[in-house]
């Protein structure tokens, strides 16, 4: 299973994830009567870089590309991120992602701050020769802004383990000596972390088991949708389909398929490794992604892209919960229509964090030099979800706030306590 299959679909261009971005956080300084000046502060990155990459093409055509790192802000430890391949990457939407990550690594109580990389590509029309030119590119591109105590990039959508081996040798070989901790998500053969890919996933569902049971939903035959079929969206729907939940919808960039029914999402997945899509899949319908959204059940998981969820739809949604493996699948519009309408929110820097969360693992078992089995990863990434749902959970009753609001509010003041005994402001 490869990152490399994430869905890939339209952003809605109207609206800029930066900006969603700084108007979540100043809904929580608000709340949390947040210092001036540390607000300020954390509205913009401490750090951007922005960088040409010049690849030469199998054709033997030199094309240059656009790669951005962006270091948000790195008061509770070394920035932490992955580096997106997409097509309509921009450095806004880098900066936002960077932003989240600053929000997810404190939620969790992990020892980092947040960044975020991406290169303007389409690694779908590029040859893996290429993709690795590129990949070898961006690491020497950022080699001397990053380090194992300064920034420790990860996959994201569209990049892969392989994808982290290029770029780690390609460190190694700048620097003259062995680093596995420079990066996360790496293969296991080179360091990485048992239950790091499917970690995102597995994340997601102890969010959403503590969600149906503060709701009183039983998973047993709950009804779930999943959008977006890549490394979280699968990893999710087969976790749930195993814990006795219904997929009766599931999508990728190409459309959606829906039974009422339910239908087994691991032969879905056969059927997309040999199709190229879902659409098509024995006894369902095809709906496009926009429907699949709406469809009647417990539990929507969007697992794509930003802006799936905004004001144009949001009020016909009829999901229990949303839980959101995606990073900003909701617009701050849409999260009002649905706090209103009683959907419970599983916000995305919660819902998604045990990717970053086993990324840590790695990084401590390669600086440590001892390796840990999948079912040590997993008691620890579960004690983990657990602890920050539960600070979550309670910041939102006793603050009588949505959970992002909450969630917001929990890792804002831990940022925000680590700069001021830092005496940043
Ligand atoms: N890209 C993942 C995220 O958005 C993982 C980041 C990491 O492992 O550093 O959380």
């Amino acid at each position: 299973m490869k990152d490399s299959i994430l869905l890939e679909g339209g952003y809605d261009m109207s609206e800029n994830p930066f900006e969603n971005a700084q108007k979540q956080l100043d809904i929580a300084a608000e709340k949390l009567n947040l210092d001036s000046a540390i607000h300020q502060k954390l509205r913009e990155p401490m750090r951007i870089f922005e960088f040409d990459i010049p690849v030469k093409m199998d054709s033997g055509e030199e094309k240059t590309f656009k790669g951005f790192r962006v270091q948000y802000n790195d008061a509770r430890g070394p920035c932490k991120g992955g580096i997106r391949y997409h097509p309509d990457e921009t450095i806004d939407t880098v900066k936002a992602l960077a932003a989240w990550m600053t929000w997810k690594t404190a939620v969790v109580g992990i020892p980092y701050g947040g960044g975020k990389g991406g290169i303007i590509c389409n690694p779908k029309e590029m040859s893996q020769g290429e993709i690795e030119r590129l990949s070898r590119g961006f690491m020497r591109a950022i080699a001397d802004k990053i380090g194992p105590m300064v920034d420790i990039p990860a996959p994201d959508v569209y990049t892969t383990p392989q994808i982290m081996a290029w770029m780690m040798d390609e460190y190694e070989k700048i620097v003259g000596h062995k680093c596995p901790a420079i990066i996360t998500g790496k293969p296991l053969e080179l360091g990485g972390s048992e239950g790091r890919s499917d970690a995102t996933a597995q994340g997601v569902i102890y969010t959403i088991i503590d969600a149906a049971k503060n709701l009183g939903i039983d998973l047993k035959g709950a009804k779930v949708v999943v959008q977006g079929y890549g490394n979280a969206g699968y990893y999710v729907a087969t976790k749930m389909h195993e814990l006795g939940a219904i997929i009766i919808g599931v999508s990728d960039s190409k459309g959606g398929i829906f039974n009422e029914e339910g239908f087994c999402p691991f032969k879905a997945f056969d059927f997309k490794k040999e199709n190229g899509t879902v659409v098509g899949f024995s006894d369902t319908k095809e709906i496009t992604n926009a429907e699949l959204l709406e469809l009647e059940c417990d539990i929507l998981v969007p697992a794509a892209l930003e802006n799936q969820i905004t004001k144009e739809n949001a009020d016909k949604i009829k999901a229990k919960i949303v839980a959101e493996a995606a990073n900003g699948p909701t617009t701050p519009e849409a999260d009002e229509i649905l706090y209103k309408k009683g959907v419970f929110m599983i916000p995305d820097f919660l819902c998604n964090a045990g990717g970053v969360t086993v990324s840590y693992f790695e990084w401590v078992q390669n600086i440590y030099g001892y390796y840990w089995t999948r079912e040590e990863v997993l008691e620890k990434l579960e004690k983990i979800m657990i602890k920050a749902f539960a600070d979550v959970l309670s910041m939102s009753k006793i603050s009588d706030v949505d959970m992002r609001t909450a969630a917001y509010m929990v890792a804002v003041k831990r940022v925000a306590d680590a700069m001021k005994l830092r005496g940043w402001v």
